[in-house]
Formats: C-alpha cells, structure tokens, sequence
C-alpha cells in the first residue's frame, strides 16, 4: 500500500532532506585523491549530526556506517573503510539519508575524483539524466512504470545498461515503503501517481552488462564485469503540478 503523506509529515520530510542535499552539495568539495571512504562517512555523518538529525542509513538492516560509499565498479551499499582511499580518476557514489523528527530521507551523487576520463564523465552525466527523465513523470495521472520506463529509455539511448536487482522506492516514516520503483520496464503499468505520494527515484546504471554480484562482505554490490556503475538519487513529492525534490541543494 502506497501511504499518502499529510502536509504536516512532508514538511518533516522537507527538513530532513534539506540536510541530505545540504551534506551530498557539501562533498563535492570534500571528496579528493587521497581521502578514505571512511573520511567521507565521518563527514557525512557529522555534518547530519550537526543539523540535530539522525544519520538514516546507521544500523539499518544492520548496515554499520551512515553513508554507503561505492567505488568505480562497486554498484551500492559500499563499507566505509579507511584503507580504502581515493584515487585521482575514480568515481565514488554516495547514498546517505538523514532522518528528522521520525520521517526519513534518501539521496545519492556520484562524484569525480580529481580529473576522470570521459566514459567515467558520462556514466555520472547519463545517471543524473536519467533521475530527470523519470521525474518528468512524477505527477499525477502519470502511471508508476512511466517513471521505470523514461529512466530505462534514457539511460540505454546514452548506452549504457539499467541495473535490475535495486530499485526506487516510496519512503516517509520507513526508509523502504511501497511502491517498488524500478529502474526499467514498460510504460503505462502499476499504479496512478497522486498528491501526496513521496518516492526515492534512484537510476543505477552500468558501462557494461547489469549483471551484480555481492562481496564476501555481504552488502558491497559490483559490477560483475567490473565495469564502471554511477547512481543518481533524490527524494522526491508527488504535488498537483509540478514535483518538488527535497534533497537538491543548488
Ligand atoms: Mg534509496
């Protein structure tokens, strides 16, 4: 069942995804060659903290960090590690939530680190792209495939492939609430979209083939070709007109 949102909850949500945009606008000039993904997570999870909230990801499903940070061809849910750092011409991807007064909020970038090459810079480029492609269809009377299938047709038309195991997702007081929203599929199909609604839209796309595997650590998720992976996140409200993005700092 897909739980429409009173006015009062979506301002909770607006507040708490304030400072995930805030946070994920801040890393761009964090992140640098030399840096640990565990300094990203520190950052991440003080900079939350500092706002008074509470970091989204710490805990959930047991996940020990407050940001998932993923690496070149590590597709989500990367293990913050301080061994693990940074190199000039990778691209990390960072999913980080911050939750307020009990209501949730989930977004991700993907970032260049130092100067990148150019499938790295259209991978990231195809990814944001296709979030914009499918937000066309986040208004109401649109079907929820809509979205799945604007996001598919983009990404695959910049040549790249739309992964199938992770999905968007609705969130409010959960972090994962109905719908499922993949990231693919034909248009026209699933439910009308209504006032109200709040989604995570969130295209993980590939260079090469779809196909993912899981680390012996149980949640890195990689390309199973070890090709590059770019995701491109944001929470998003279903409105009367046009749809309102919560976690997009300009
Ligand atoms: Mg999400």
């Amino acid at each position: 069942m897909i739980i429409i949102k009173s006015d009062q909850e979506i301002d909770l949500m607006r507040e708490a995804g304030k400072v995930t945009g805030l946070v994920l606008k801040e890393l761009e000039n964090f992140i640098k060659p030399g840096i640990s993904t565990l300094d990203i997570d520190r950052f991440v999870e003080d900079t939350i903290r500092k706002h008074g909230m509470i970091p989204s990801f710490k805990g959930l499903y047991g996940f020990p960090a407050s940001a998932c940070v993923s690496v070149n061809d590590e597709v989500v849910h990367g293990i913050p590690d301080k061994k693990r750092k940074l190199r000039e011409g990778d691209i990390v991807s960072v999913d980080t939530g911050a939750t307020y007064k009990g209501y949730v909020s989930d977004a991700a970038r993907t970032y260049a680190v130092g100067e990148v090459g150019d499938m790295a810079k259209k991978i990231m480029d195809a990814a944001k792209d296709s979030f914009f492609e499918g937000l066309k269809y986040c208004r109401p009377g649109c079907r929820l495939s809509d979205i799945s299938h604007a996001i598919q047709v983009k990404a695959e038309s910049e040549g790249f492939s739309v992964i199938r195991d992770f999905v968007g997702h609705g969130i409010g007081s959960d972090m994962h609430e109905d719908p499922q929203i993949p990231n693919f599929g034909k248009a026209g199909r699933g439910p009308r979209l209504a006032k109200g609604m709040v989604f995570a839209i969130e295209p993980m796309i590939c260079e090469g083939g779809y196909e993912v595997m899981t680390l012996s650590n149980d949640w890195t998720v990689v390309t199973t070709d070890g090709k590059l992976s770019a995701h491109y996140e944001n929470t998003v409200v279903i409105t009367d007109g046009e749809p309102e993005l919560l976690t997009l700092a300009e």
